[in-house]
């Protein structure tokens, strides 16, 4: 199969007639063959966006509610259909990929709601020949660029707030899940939405970025992805002043006080960790048991990790679909391997395999828990993306605090505890943006999302989302 790009409400050749193949991760069979763009083709489509801001950023925000509505419904009625396509080319098990084509979808039902809730604000003058009016305007053209591991939510999560505020848009998708952004496309087409106002270009991430970038018709950009590409793509934003979202990278800690109900703390560590193969910014990356409680906790959990089957996303009973690709795979083999080399012990897992000819897929990782962990491990500090959880100890509140907060980065930490002022307590010292207490899945659309330190900047979801996509505007009125 063909695909093509989204511009100006045409799909889109290539300009060279270039494409690049999208490959199943579990097998290494081609999926499809996608129009590969740079330059000129995001050229165009930013001049498409440009051209349908002004229609679209003035219609009765009733109106755009509309459209997402509609998107919203032809995405559940499609449910299925765009789910199988995200195991193809990203291969999360079929049932995880509908659970996150439905948590995607919530957040075009919310900001079709939150569309008409851009409330502006009277202020009272300090004297009485003036009057002071707030309004919040769209800040216009938007470029959105997003990750692999989460094909349809990290679109839908950038473009509903962008949409309803009454911006256009530019979509980048990751190059290995181009596929899912496609489908997306179709319905939103079909949802109605003028032409221009959301594009959607694939191909060079060097090429398609550096024209957003460069471009000072594009006035935000919002990203998920990697701390190290997020700080060039801030870097870059500097030259035309743009606004920036970033959702960056992380290294979740999750704490298990001797206070804990094992159970929810157990059912909440597989949840965070091993959920899309640990490939989430916000999974666990490292646990930190009390000392006291350490032998239980890591004897339940690993009977636990141990029922975890590992396997094509399509088989009916897998939990965890093959790593993204090679690399993916590699650091966290070699994660592993150095963390063994150091002391560490396995107590499930530890083991990986290859089951394709193509050199990019096929790559399958056993769940793993180590054991007998020191905080200067590589695994302790590099985000690991895979399906590995060290499990380390520690005395008191107040080291676990500390040991949690040693790192750079601030998206997700876990807590469980069953003494409420402990947990309100650790909660609050958390350096961190998001925090489940007693939760593993903290996730959802009417909340925000983001990170403190080089985790990111700005926040997704909630009333928070759409804030992202306004400017604020100050008129002075003299009487
Ligand atoms: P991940 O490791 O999760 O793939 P990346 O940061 O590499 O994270 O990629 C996230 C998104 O950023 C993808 O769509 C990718 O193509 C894009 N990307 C990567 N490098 C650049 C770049 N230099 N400029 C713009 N986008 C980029």
């Amino acid at each position: 199969m063909n695909y093509k790009m989204y511009i100006g409400g045409e799909w889109t050749e290539s300009f060279n007639n270039e494409y690049f193949e999208v490959i199943n991760p579990a097998t290494g069979e081609i999926i499809g063959q996608v129009a590969k763009g740079g330059e000129a083709e995001t050229k165009e489509a930013i001049t498409a966006a440009h051209d349908a801001f002004k229609d679209w950023s003035s219609l009765p925000a009733s109106q755009r509610s509309d459209v997402l509505n509609k998107w919203y419904n032809l995405i559940i009625e499609n449910k299925e259909e765009i789910g199988k396509i995200m195991t193809l080319e990203q291969g999360k098990p079929v049932k995880e990929a509908i659970g996150e084509v439905l948590y995607g979808a919530s957040f075009v039902q919310w900001y079709a709601e939150e569309a008409k809730r851009v409330y502006g604000e009277t202020i009272p003058a300090a004297t009485s020949d003036k009057r002071i009016l707030v309004h919040k305007q769209p800040v216009g053209v938007i470029g959105a660029i997003t990750p692999w591991n989460f094909p349809a939510a990290m679109i839908t999560r950038k473009i509903a707030p962008a949409l309803a505020a009454g911006c256009t848009a530019i979509v980048k998708p990751a190059f290995k899940t181009p596929l899912t952004a496609i489908k997306l496309f179709e319905l939103l087409e079909q949802a109605g939405l003028p032409k221009g106002v959301a594009n959607l270009v694939m191909g060079s991430a060097n090429e398609i970025g550096t024209a957003l970038m460069n471009d000072s018709r594009v006035r935000k950009i919002t990203f998920t992805g990697s701390t190290e590409v997020g700080k060039k793509l801030i870097a870059d934003a500097a030259k035309t002043v743009k606004n920036v979202s970033m959702e960056l990278g992380g290294h979740a800690p999750l704490l298990v006080f001797e206070d804990a109900d094992l159970d929810k703390a157990v059912e909440g560590s597989i949840a965070s960790k091993f959920r899309n193969c640990g490939q989430v910014c916000v999974a666990t990356n490292r646990i930190y048991v009390q000392e006291s409680i350490k032998d239980k906790f890591i004897e339940k959990l690993v009977a636990k990790v141990k029922e975890l089957k590992v396997g094509d996303g399509f088989s009916e009973d897998v939990d965890l679909g093959p790593m993204v690709n090679r690399e993916g795979y590699q650091k966290v083999d070699e994660q592993v391997q150095s963390a063994v080399a150091m002391g560490a012990k396995i107590e499930t897992g530890g083991t990986g395999s290859h089951k394709s000819d193509h050199e990019d897929a096929g790559y399958f990782y056993e769940p793993t828990v180590l054991s007998n962990i020191t905080n200067n491990m590589h695994i302790m500090s590099d985000e690991t993306f895979g399906p590995v959880v060290p499990v380390a100890t520690f005395k008191t509140e107040e080291e676990a605090l500390r040991f949690a907060n040693d790192t750079n980065y601030g998206l997700a930490a876990y807590l469980f505890t069953e003494n409420l002022s402990r947990g309100i307590r650790v909660s609050e010292g958390l350096e961190y943006g998001i925090v489940g207490l007693n939760d593993g899945r903290p996730s959802i659309a009417q909340a925000p999302f983001g990170g403190f330190k080089e985790s990111g900047i700005g926040r997704e979801g909630g009333h928070f989302g759409i804030k992202e996509f306004l400017e604020i505007k100050y008129i002075s009125i003299g009487l």
